[in-house]
This record gives C-alpha cells, structure tokens and sequence, in this order.
C-alpha cells in the first residue's frame, strides 16, 4: 500500500492586510484547486487560504506554497516555519516565474512556469527523497487535458463568490503594466467547452444559499476568442445560471455576441477601462479607444448587465487632473461600482522595466507594491498619487451618489436594493482601508516609502 503523505497548499496574503480594500470579495484559490486536482489520492490535502483566515502553519510532509510579489515576503516567512522544522517547501506561481532568483533561497524546489503538467513530477520526486532544485515549463500546458477541479476541498460557503471557474488563460493584447502575456503568454488557450460546463456543474453541486446560481469566471479575458466565446455562451443556455466575467469592451460593441452573453446568464461584467485619458491608454499599449467607452457602457446598461469599471491611476501622462476626469466619467456614465487603483509595477512587466531604466522605483519592498506609490509618477509627486486615489474613492462612494446611482434602476426595486446594500458593504471595506492606508502613510516618511 501507498504511505500516505499530508500536504499543506498554501496561498498567502499580504500580511498586515493594510489594503484590505482590494480584497472586498472573496473568491475560491483556484490555483490551489488545481493543484488538488492533480494530486495523487494519497495525500492528505489541507487548503490554507489567507484571503479568508490567516495561515496558521502546522505539522505536515510537504508544503507548497503560490506566491505573487506582493505576498512573497508573507511566502517567505511561511516557508520559515517549515523549513526550520525539516518540512520541505515548494513554491510557485507569478513571482516564482517572474523573480526565480530571489524566490529559490526561501524554498526546496522551485517551480516556474504554469505547474499543471510539473506538480505531478515534482511530487514522484518527493516520494522518492529526490525533489530539490528547478521544476520548469518549457511550454504552456494544454488546458484540454487537465482533470476537474478539486472544488471539494475547501468549504464554500466561506467564500463571497462560490462558484468560480476559469476558461482559458493567455491574453493577446499585452498592456505593458500587466503581467498575464509574461505568465501566461499572448496566445489565448482553453479548455473545452464540454470541460467548462462540468467544472460549473461540479462547483455548483456544492455551493449552497441564494446565490448558488452565481458563476464567476476568473479569464482575464473571456472574449479573448470570440469562436470560443459564442460557443460557450450557447452551452451556458440550458444551465439558467448567472454569470460574471472579466472581459473587454469587444463584448459590449458586438451586439449579438452581447445578446448571446445576456442570454446565457450574464448579469455582471469588470472592464479594465484604465483610464479615460486616451493618450495615457496609448502609452501602455491598451488598444482601446476611450472615445467608444460611452457608448460600449450604454449597450451593456441598456441590457440590464452590472458594471465594475477598473481604473488605473499613475500612468505616465496622468496629471492631478486625472483623479478629478475619472470620478467624473465614472459618475457620468453610472457605473455600478469601481476599483481606482494605484498602478503596479509587477516585475517582469514592460512598465517595470521602463521605471528601472528611468531610475523612478522608490524602492524593492514587494509587499507595499500593491496600491502604493512606489515609483516617482510623471505628472505629479508619489504622494499626490496616494491622496488622489483616496479623494477618488470617497468621491465615487459619498452617500449621495450611491443613492443617485441606485435611483438610477427605478422602478427595478430589486436593482435598486441590490447596488445600494452591495455599494454599503463595499463602501464599508473600502473606507476602512483608506483608514488603515492613512494610518501606514502617517508612519510612513515622505509618504511613499513603507515603514
Ligand atoms: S490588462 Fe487585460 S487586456 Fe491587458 S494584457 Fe492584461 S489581461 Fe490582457
């Protein structure tokens, strides 16, 4: 008989949760389901997630661990505790592909590249007493070939979005800030659509209340292609679910695919709108045209659909302004709800690379990369940058234009409850966080730099 190993799959936080409000809802570990997926049935696997408690290590045969940058110096101290008491430790994920160097003195092996087609090897090394070193993918794996999610191994319920299932990965368009065509490459791959469909009906099988019905796909772009796209949307039919998905405005700007997407469920989507200012949107190589967001927002409340538009403060060519020209436009055309980040330079990507050039990086520290000023933007001071982003949340989430926004779907009373109650609790996570962003950046001196 087999010895049975436990495995601890971990994925961990930014630590002192000073920016609580990017993470308002909580969604499954999907990296970690896959690597459940493909584990062999004599490990005994526990799921540790920090999005919804914090990890609190513990007794075990192996640990692997998925980290980003702004995570590794939580990944690293985790690892600590393992290793310090001879549990090897395997890591992975963005910052392991995108920094191996850094990431290979905090662990046993190291895997880069997407792990599906390594984790099983990795694991017949374990067994054999052989794992150490450098996994890597030569190639993208194939999607068609991976087996079902392992969505029993974390408790739902504990998750604000229960259902959530991922198509495809790799994304075409390559923004310099965004590190998806560096992960993942620029061709897009997905599963099949036969594939797709169990993985929603296996997730749902376990999700319990009323928004079991509720499936989110994680793409980063469920447009990407549009064959794939159309076929989908035509199996999603006869599941009478609702969905929501990252795409980009292509969806709303061809009317029978948007027709066929409101068919198959779609009541919510996130667009990456960026930023308004069309000369900001070229310098990143987003190939939008800002002029068309009006009317691309219009088809797609017009039909009923819930917009998060996300946008990106700080590129090169915003100026003070631009806090002002976004709110505005968010306001203007009533969206429903917004993210107003502070844009990242994740290492591996062209914008990262172009700060380092131009010597305009405050500093290295991962875990304060994400909603910070940790670069000297080019039309104002880091810490304008922060103030502005904090002005623009509270702007957007004033009692006043939640009220407005949510008058705006009379004499739907259930729109109107919906983006009120969902605008409170989000305006309650978010304001929250600004105050723990205010209290780190009086700690912090000049404002930009971490504590
Ligand atoms: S931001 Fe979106 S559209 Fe741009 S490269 Fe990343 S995934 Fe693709």
């Amino acid at each position: 008989m087999r010895r049975t190993y436990k495995l601890h799959l971990i994925m961990p936080a930014t630590g002192p949760h000073v920016y609580e409000y990017v993470e308002s809802v909580t969604m499954p570990p999907l990296t970690l389901l896959t690597l459940a997926s493909l584990t062999p049935p004599n490990y005994d696997i526990r799921i540790l997630d920090e999005a919804i408690e914090p990890v609190r290590p513990g007794p075990c045969d192996l640990a692997a661990i998925s980290l980003i940058y702004f995570t590794a110096a939580r990944a690293y101290k985790l690892a600590d505790w393992y290793r310090s008491r001879n549990i090897p430790v395997v890591m992975g994920g963005p910052h392991a592909t995108l920094c191996p160097g850094e990431v290979a003195g905090h662990c046993d092996a190291l895997a880069i590249g997407e792990a599906d087609e390594l984790w099983p090897a990795i694991l017949r090394d374990f067994e054999q007493g052989r794992m150490s070193g450098v996994y890597r993918a030569e190639s993208p794996p194939d999607l068609t070939r991976l087996p079902p999610l392992r969505y029993d191994v974390i408790d739902k319920t504990r998750y604000d979005v229960q259902n959530l299932v991922q198509t495809g990965r790799g994304c075409p368009v390559g923004c310099d800030f965004c590190a998806i065509p560096a992960l993942s490459g620029r061709a897009a791959r997905h599963k099949t659509v036969p594939q797709v469909i169990r993985e929603i009906e296996d997730s749902m099988r376990l999700a319990r209340g009323f928004w079991r019905r509720l499936v989110v796909f994680s793409d980063d772009n469920l447009v990407s292609d549009l064959r794939f796209a159309r076929e989908l949307f035509e199996a999603l039919i006869p599941l009478r679910i609702w969905w929501a998905s990252q795409c980009s405005i292509a969806i709303a700007l061809n009317d029978s695919l948007l027709d066929l997407a409101v068919k198959s469920g779609c009541r919510g989507l996130f667009i990456g709108f960026e930023t308004p200012n069309q000369a900001a949107l070229d310098g990143v190589h987003k190939a939008y045209s800002a002029a068309r967001f009006g009317e691309a927002i219009c088809k797609l409340r017009a039909r009923g659909v819930f917009l998060l538009g996300s946008f990106l403060f700080g590129l090169d060519g915003d100026t003070r302004d631009s806090f002002r020209a976004t709110v505005e436009f968010s306001l203007k055309n009533r969206l429903d709800f917004v993210n107003y980040h502070i844009v990242s330079p994740a290492p591996g990507t062209p914008f990262f690379r172009k700060l380092e050039s131009e010597g305009r990086l405050l500093h290295r520290r991962w875990e304060h990369y994400q909603e910070n000023a940790v670069f000297r933007p080019s039309g104002m001071t880091a810490d304008e940058l922060q103030q502005g982003q904090i002005w623009a949340y509270r702007e957007f989430f004033r009692a006043g234009n939640i009220i407005r926004r949510a008058l705006a779907y009379w004499p739907s009373v259930f729109r109107m409850l919906l983006v009120f109650f969902e605008s409170l609790r989000v305006r309650r996570k978010i304001f929250a966080g600004i105050r723990s962003k205010e209290r780190f950046l009086a700690r912090s001196p000049g404002n930009e730099i971490g504590p």
